[in-house]
C-alpha cells in the first residue's frame, strides 16, 4: 500500500484499530474459554467422587478384614469340633465324666460356631450395599473421565482455532502497519500502552467515541479547519481522534 491520498494513513490506522480490537478479543477469549470453566467444574466433581470412593474403599477393606477374621475363627472352630469328635469316637475306656465334659465342650463349640456364622452373614449383608456403592462410584468416575477427555479435547481445539486466527491476524497487522507512517504508528502504540486496547477514537459530532466525552465547540471548530493529514487527539482521553474528513 502507498499513501495515495492524505486520508489513507488514517483509514489504515482505523483498520489497524479494528484488527487490534479483534486480537484483543481473541486473547480475552483464549483466557476465558468456557471449556476451562467446564474442566474446573468436572475436576471438582471428580475430586469429590474420588474422596468418597477412598472412604468407601477404606470401609470395604475394614469389612473384608473382619470377614477374614470371622472365617478364620470358624475354620478353627470346625477343626476343633472334628478333633473332639474323633477323640470321642476313638477313645475307649475314658471316664464317663470326661466324656460328659467333652460333650459339653462340643455343645459350646457348636454354639460359638453358630454365633460366628451369624456374624459372617451380617458382614455379608453389610458388604452388599457397599459393593453396590463402589460399583456406582466406578461408573460415575468413568463417566467423569469421559467428560474430562471430551472437554480437554474441545479446549485444545478451541485454543488451536484461536491461535490460528491470531496468527492470521498478526500477518494482516504487519501489512497494515507497513501502510502507516512510522511516526503515526508509534504514536498509536504509545497511546495504546497508556490507555489500553483502544488507541484510536472517532470524532462523532462533538463527542469522542473513545471516552464518550464531549469536546468544547471551539476545539471542534478548530479541528474542522485542519488539513486531512493533521493529527488530532482527544483532550480528555489522549486518544488519536479521527475526524470525518480523514475517513472519507
Ligand atoms: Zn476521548
Amino acid at each position: 500500500m502507498t499513501n495515495e491520498t492524505p486520508s489513507q494513513p488514517f483509514q489504515a490506522l482505523a483498520a489497524l484499530q479494528r484488527l487490534d480490537t479483534e486480537l484483543h478479543q481473541l486473547v480475552h477469549r483464549r483466557g476465558n474459554l468456557p471449556e476451562a470453566a467446564e474442566l474446573q467444574e468436572l475436576q471438582r466433581i471428580q475430586g469429590d467422587l474420588q474422596a468418597a470412593q477412598a472412604h468407601l474403599q477404606a470401609a470395604n477393606t475394614d469389612l473384608m478384614a473382619r470377614q477374614e477374621e470371622v472365617a478364620t475363627s470358624i475354620a478353627r472352630q470346625v477343626q476343633r469340633h472334628h478333633e473332639l469328635e474323633r477323640q470321642m469316637q476313638t477313645s475307649t475306656g475314658v471316664a464317663s465324666r470326661d466324656l460328659a465334659a467333652m460333650d459339653a465342650e462340643l455343645h459350646r463349640l457348636a454354639e460359638h460356631q453358630r454365633n460366628l456364622e451369624d456374624e459372617e452373614l451380617l458382614l455379608l449383608e453389610e458388604a452388599e450395599p457397599l459393593d453396590e456403592q463402589l460399583a456406582e462410584m466406578d461408573a460415575k468416575l468413568s463417566e467423569i473421565g469421559t467428560a474430562l477427555d471430551d472437554v480437554r479435547d474441545r479446549g485444545r481445539k478451541a485454543v488451536a482455532e484461536i491461535d490460528a486466527l491470531r496468527k492470521e491476524r498478526e500477518g494482516d497487522r504487519a501489512g497494515l502497519v507497513a501502510a502507516i507512517p512510522p511516526e503515526l504508528a508509534q504514536t498509536y502504540d504509545r497511546i495504546r500502552a497508556k490507555v489500553g486496547a483502544v488507541g484510536v477514537a472517532r470524532l462523532q459530532g462533538h463527542r469522542c467515541n473513545g471516552c464518550s466525552l464531549e469536546l468544547p465547540a471551539v476545539e471542534v471548530d478548530r479541528m474542522s479547519k485542519l488539513e486531512v493529514q493533521d493529527l488530532s487527539t482527544c483532550d480528555h482521553c489522549g486518544r488519536i481522534l479521527l475526524r470525518p474528513d480523514q475517513l472519507r
